[in-house]
């Protein structure tokens, strides 16, 4: 009989969004009556297509109607529209200069940051801010990196805390390790890293030989002005730095699904020889040998982003959400609770009642509230 990957008999419980989506069933089926739940257990959006992507996707379904505008398979990296509308409109107009194939269309930031560890050998060492998106820390345990669950910990991964005693600035590792994971603005914490927190990492990914993985997902959602909304904004970020990005959170794209990820050809690892290899290029064979694109609908749905319309549309949209956190950030304050983010990232992240833990709270609050959070515990040791 097959042997199967042990490593995934190793991870705790459910993926905690399954495990959030369970409780609220088990209360609406102890509660049949309540059905109009406030649910902010996962980070979706809630607001329609703005109307600049809905008319470019309404445009390219007719085209693939037509003969002469038909199309199979895709480019694997994406279409040169899409991709060029990425390097000018999130990054030439911000001084950053990034190649044409260093940018790779996908469909979505969770199977990039989750998948990315592939390149990775198994032996390698990897550190996660704690609490942290959980794609990080499953994706990697699931590949053997991450030892045995002990604890409410796992062994092999190296946790750099994040909490109110250090204002949600993580210290670089006190270890040797091989890959940082960063994700900016922070889910789930909401708190952003500036330019000067962020170099201390390029600074010691470079001196020590470490790669950093940077999600910013959320860079959509930053009002501070001077807060990075690359890490390529930071000198030498290019030698040591992949970036995810996801039209998610700025335009939407949860059910739409787009994504894009920047490899610059900079980024190195070591084979078995000690010879230097690019990541980039294990990236394009990875992706061309496992994935088929995004759909050309979709794709030109992405790329309406960019337009001045759809630009001034999303900003709407964004403000919107930015709005529902100052309220929930503002209430709860004024509850007494202590609250952190919500000002450059749609996440509030608030402290328990002393004495309570996070899923105590999370029951608390769909009991009493009917509103549906998400428990600090499922982010981490430190949640
Ligand atoms: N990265 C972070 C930090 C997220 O919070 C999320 C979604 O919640 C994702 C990635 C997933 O993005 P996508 O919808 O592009 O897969």
């Amino acid at each position: 009989m097959l042997h199967v990957n042990d490593n995934f008999l190793k991870l705790p419980g459910s993926y905690l969004f399954a495990e959030i989506a369970r409780r609220i069933k088990v209360y609406q089926q102890e509660h049949p009556e309540m059905n109009d739940l406030i649910r902010l257990g996962i980070g979706d959006v809630t607001q329609p297509l703005v109307p600049a992507v809905v008319e470019a996707m309404h445009k390219a379904v007719d085209e693939m109607g037509t003969p002469e505008g038909f199309r199979g398979y895709g480019p694997d990296y994406g279409y040169d529209f899409l991709v060029n509308a990425i390097r000018e409109g999130d990054y030439a107009k911000r001084g950053i200069d990034i190649a044409y194939d260093e940018v790779f269309i996908s469909d979505g930031a969770k199977c990039d940051v989750g998948n990315i560890q592939e390149l990775f050998s198994e032996d390698a060492v990897i550190a996660v801010t704690d609490p942290v998106y959980p794609v990080y820390v499953d994706s990697n345990a699931m590949a053997g990196r991450a030892g045995d669950y002990v604890n409410d910990r796992w062994n092999r991964l190296v946790y750099l805390p994040c909490n109110s005693e250090n204002g949600f600035v993580p210290s670089v590792p006190d270890r040797p390790v091989d890959v940082i994971y960063l994700c900016y603005p922070n889910n789930p914490t909401g708190t952003v890293l500036t330019k000067a927190q962020l170099k201390v990492f390029v600074d010691w990914a470079k001196q020590n030989g470490a790669l950093i993985i940077y999600d910013a997902a959320y860079r959509a959602y930053v009002t501070t002005p001077d807060i990075p909304l690359s890490i390529y904004e930071i000198e030498g970020a290019r030698e040591v730095a992949i970036e995810c990005n996801s039209f998610s959170k700025t335009a939407g794209f949860t059910g739409t699904r787009c994504a894009y990820t920047v490899v610059p050809h900079e980024v190195k690892g070591m084979d078995a020889q000690d010879n230097a290899v690019e990541l980039n290029a294990m990236w394009k064979r990875r992706m061309s040998t496992k994935f088929n694109g995004v759909s050309y609908p979709v794709q030109r749905g992405a790329a309406a982003v960019y337009t001045p319309e759809g630009q001034e549309q999303i900003r709407k949209i964004i403000a919107y959400y930015m709005e529902n956190a100052r309220v929930i950030r503002e209430g709860l304050t004024a509850a007494g609770y202590e609250v952190f983010g919500g000002k450059d990232a749609p996440y509030i992240w608030l402290k328990v009642p002393e004495g309570m833990g996070s899923w105590e709270f999370f029951d608390v609050l769909l009991d009493r509230c009917h509103v549906v959070g998400t428990p600090g515990a499922g982010f981490g040791p430190s949640g």
